[in-house]
């Protein structure tokens, strides 16, 4: 449409090499700003499309310098053919790249579903047992033993029965963010179903574990303590025990915690029992010694 424009070789190569390279980079620069999404994939995908942006126009000052008409020029000069199958090989490679970015996403988003608890967010019994075991199989002996957690919302039952389930689901899910928070990032700690939680701290001795737990217990006991404007004063009951001996399985380290747990519930509830690991012949649990001193400490992290 603008005479004059049409006729000129340059003036249509340059404009659409801009328009090119312009596409190109912001095409880059979205899958780069999307990179709180973690996916291997995306960094081939900026490199690749950021590269043929950056290169694509350089046929621009490619034509200037050639003399006469660019189709005989495509013919003779080396760096223009070049340039084409550049192009060529662009559109194959990000082919390739974006699918392999879609099939990665949804491959994490499968795996995410089968590892994590719908409800609370926080992992679920199949990733606990996982992780834990991953753990245990790395056998490397810490200083410290590794405490396992077991945790069981108190009376849960009548808070569904007096205040109905949503209220219900919101304590559970009180006690997944309270712990969560409590916790350090490296320990594995999830729900392992209903109102009951369990965690494994590596390199946590008694005192420490004593510690943590209590932080936990009475961190929830505010949280809980008024929900959607009712009064539930829901509180946590912790079993604890420990272990050295990186052969224990997992599913025997969670029955040694459950027993200290329902010592915890016969004892009269939200409090924290331990199990050592000598004791594991049935011994019964010992109540703690009150730390709740250092339990209130508002550092959230040991
Ligand atoms: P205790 O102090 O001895 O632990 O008593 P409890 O009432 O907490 O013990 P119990 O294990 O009998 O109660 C668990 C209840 O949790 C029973 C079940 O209906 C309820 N529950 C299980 N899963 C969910 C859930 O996802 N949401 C809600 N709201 N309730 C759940
Ligand atoms: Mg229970
Ligand atoms: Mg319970």
């Amino acid at each position: 449409q603008i005479p004059g424009f049409a006729d000129s070789s340059i003036g249509r190569i340059v404009v659409s090499s801009l328009i090119i390279s312009n596409y190109t980079l912001f095409t880059a620069y979205e899958l780069w700003s999307g990179r709180s999404e973690k996916l291997n994939s995306r960094w081939p995908a900026v490199i690749v499309i950021t590269l043929h942006g950056v290169v694509f126009p350089s046929q621009v000052p490619l034509t200037m310098v050639l003399p006469g008409d660019r189709i005989a020029a495509t013919m003779t000069n080396g760096w223009i053919a070049t340039l084409a199958i550049e192009s060529l090989l662009y559109s194959i490679a990000a082919a390739f790249i974006l699918l392999e970015m879609a099939k990665e996403r949804t491959e994490r988003v499968h795996k995410e579903a089968a590892l994590i608890d719908p409800l609370t967010g926080v992992h679920n019994r199949r990733a606990i047992i996982e992780f834990a075991q991953q753990i245990l199989a790395r056998g490397v002996r810490p200083t410290k033993p590794m405490a396992i957690f077991m945790f069981d919302i108190d009376k849960f039952k009548s808070i569904n029965d007096t205040y109905g389930h949503p209220v219900g689901d919101k304590v559970i899910k009180l006690l997944a963010a309270t712990a969560k928070k409590t916790l350090r990032q490296t320990d594995v700690f999830g729900r392992l179903g209903g109102e009951e939680f369990a965690a494994f701290l590596g390199n946590t001795d008694e005192k420490g574990a004593v510690i943590v737990a209590e932080r936990v217990r009475l961190a929830f006991i505010e949280a809980a303590r008024v929900v959607d404007g009712i009064e539930i004063g829901a509180t946590v009951s912790i079993g604890v025990t420990f272990t050295t001996n990186y052969k224990d399985a997992v599913e025997a380290l969670l029955a040694r915690a459950d027993e200290a747990l329902y010592e915890a519930k016969n004892a009269g509830r939200n409090r924290v029992m331990i199990r050592s690991e000598e004791n594991r012949q049935g011994a019964a649990a010992r109540d703690v010694p009150d730390l709740s001193a250092a339990a209130a400490d508002p550092v959230t992290t040991h």
